[in-house]
């Protein structure tokens, strides 16, 4: 019995010694966690000193002056519309697309077939079209580029190798960009979110569809996503498109299911303006490429107007797509609808500055110019960009569209400072 006390007792003993042994080596692990805890921290707050972002906003050098105000010329077009070459769509010969377009005064005009529907040969098919001509409408080489990962816009002045940017759809983006860059011609996002976003990089591109077709609510993410591009750094121009698939039938005979759409959703829903130096092809592409764009519900819709005043003479020295670098100063700026606007309608025009929502003003009367003034600051982008909801202005040709673009009058392009030219 002793004994067993004994060896109880050795047992406890034995216990407790083990318990203190387990609370020092927990101790020692506790004091090496703290002096790794220590030496990590330390070499933390070490990394932080030392290190330099060489992707920093800095001081840019200095930037070409904007061009002229004046020596130029406003044109309006659609740059997303398809024929009878693409085959969902129905009664939409091209001659009929050229001659309403005229009647409604567009000056230019993208028709964008689905390139995959003739296996890449858009050239032999849309540009090959013994209707393919117009002695008033600026006709651009375009093609909707349907791949797999989305579909986007080609526009070129002049015809070029569309098979070789449909060929190489499914490669890497390196691939296509260098494809791309070679063919020289403008590349844009098509309805960037949703089905058949664009699924590419926006690094290889010059504009992103921002208004599709008439449905004007349909359109807030193309809208989230450009801001965030251009948030980043990337000068993007914002363009509309009808994606008008559908003509009027001729006769009764000829109706589709889809014949409703022609009367709701057609050429100039919306309307895209350019401030072209010249009446040409290459004109319309430069505009597009440069920025001086602003988007309006259709082709009688006001157009909008955003300048600034950068060294405070009263008089304007840029325009939406133009990028300066900020002074530090006060910059005036300009917001004005052009062209038919309704009388006694109240306009409101709301300001986004980087993204975000910065102020909004209303306005009516004859005249209808706003003008705010800020700051942009010395070192980091800032941009500028409105939109211009009021009254819808009648477009008889398509009656249907007012009410799916509801208030939404138009959408400027941005006014930029500080982005960096080389990014
Ligand atoms: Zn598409
Ligand atoms: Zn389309």
């Amino acid at each position: 019995m002793k004994a067993k006390l004994d060896l109880k007792r050795k047992g406890n003993f034995n216990i407790s010694l083990a318990n203190r042994k387990i609370r020092t080596i927990a101790s020692s692990i506790c004091f090496v966690l703290l002096v790794i805890a220590t030496v990590c921290t330390s070499g933390v707050a070490l990394a932080q000193t030392g290190h330099v972002n060489p992707w920093a906003p800095a001081e840019l050098a200095p930037l070409p002056p904007p061009a002229s105000l004046t020596n130029g010329v406003w044109l309006k077009g659609d740059l997303h519309v398809h024929s009878r070459h693409s085959k969902e769509s129905s009664n939409n010969p091209v001659a009929k697309i050229i001659s309403f377009s005229k009647s409604v005064g567009i000056n230019f005009l993208a028709i964008t077939d689905h390139d995959n529907h003739v296996d890449g040969d858009v050239a032999h098919h849309t540009w090959a079209d013994p209707d393919f001509k117009s002695d008033s409408v600026l006709l651009l080489y375009a093609a909707e580029w349907t791949t797999t990962r989305g579909h986007g816009n080609a526009f070129s002045a002049r015809p070029y190798d569309h098979q070789r940017l449909y060929d190489v759809r499914d490669q890497r983006d390196v691939v296509v960009g260098a494809v791309k860059k070679e063919l020289g011609i403008h590349l844009s996002a098509n309805h960037p979110s949703g089905k058949d976003h664009f699924g590419y990089s926006y690094d290889m591109i010059e504009s992103i569809e921002v208004w599709n077709s008439a449905v004007w609510s349909k359109n807030a993410n193309a809208i989230m996503i450009w801001d965030d591009m251009l948030s980043s750094g990337r000068k993007l121009t914002g363009r509309g498109g009808s994606d008008a698939h559908h003509g009027t039938p001729e006769t009764p005979a000829q109706e589709t299911k889809n014949s409703y759409q022609a009367k709701a959703n057609y050429v100039g829903t919306p309307t895209t303006w350019v401030f072209a130096t010249a009446r040409t092809t290459q004109a319309v592409i430069d505009a597009l490429t440069n920025g001086r764009v602003s988007i309006s519900a259709n082709p009688y819709a006001p157009r909008v107007e955003f300048y600034a005043d950068i060294n405070q003479d009263g008089k304007m020295d840029m325009m939406m797509g133009d990028n300066v670098k900020a002074t530090g100063k006060p910059v005036k700026f300009r917001v004005q609808l052009s062209g038919n606007t309704v009388p006694d309608g109240e306009y409101t025009i709301s300001i986004v500055k980087n993204g975000d929502p910065f102020s909004t003003l209303k306005t009516t009367g004859k005249i209808l110019i706003v003008e705010f003034i800020d700051t942009p600051a010395t070192i980091g982008r800032t941009y500028y960009r409105v939109a211009v909801e009021g009254p819808p202005t009648v477009y008889p040709q398509v009656p249907g569209s007012m009410a799916l673009s509801g208030n939404m009058v138009g959408l400027s392009n941005p006014i930029y400072f500080n982005f960096d030219p080389n990014f």
